[in-house]
């Protein structure tokens, strides 16, 4: 399960803030989740608990918000949706579809106190 090295490294990320911006306690962690990286939400959920016990960030609530997958083909050079990772073009069913949106795994926001 890596849900739990990248969940170690949010909370890296949170720390870090955190001692730039001197909080001393996080309430809510926004995560941005690419539809097309490899992240389960529901892994990364449940990690993010694991990993943020005794640490600034316990018992924060972590919201996933989902970024759709979107791609360009190089085929009929549109910029079309992707639902997975190695899609077909929904234009033209090409193979050729170059991945542009969708692969984040980011700290949008936190709310802190
Ligand atoms: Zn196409």
């Amino acid at each position: 399960m890596h849900e739990m090295s990248l969940a170690e490294s949010v909370l890296q990320i949170i720390e870090d803030t955190a001692r730039a911006q001197k909080f001393a306690h996080v309430r809510t962690v926004v995560l941005e989740i690419g539809a097309l990286s490899t992240v389960e939400a529901e892994a990364m959920l449940f990690c993010f608990d694991a990993v943020t016990r005794g640490s600034i960030a316990e018992g924060a609530q972590l919201q996933i918000v989902e970024i759709p997958g979107t791609g360009w083909c190089m085929e009929c050079g549109k910029n079309v949706t992707l639902s997975e990772r190695y899609g077909l073009c929904p234009e033209c069913g090409d193979a050729r579809v170059e991945i542009t949106g969708g692969n984040e795994l980011r700290v949008k926001d936190l709310e802190v106190e």
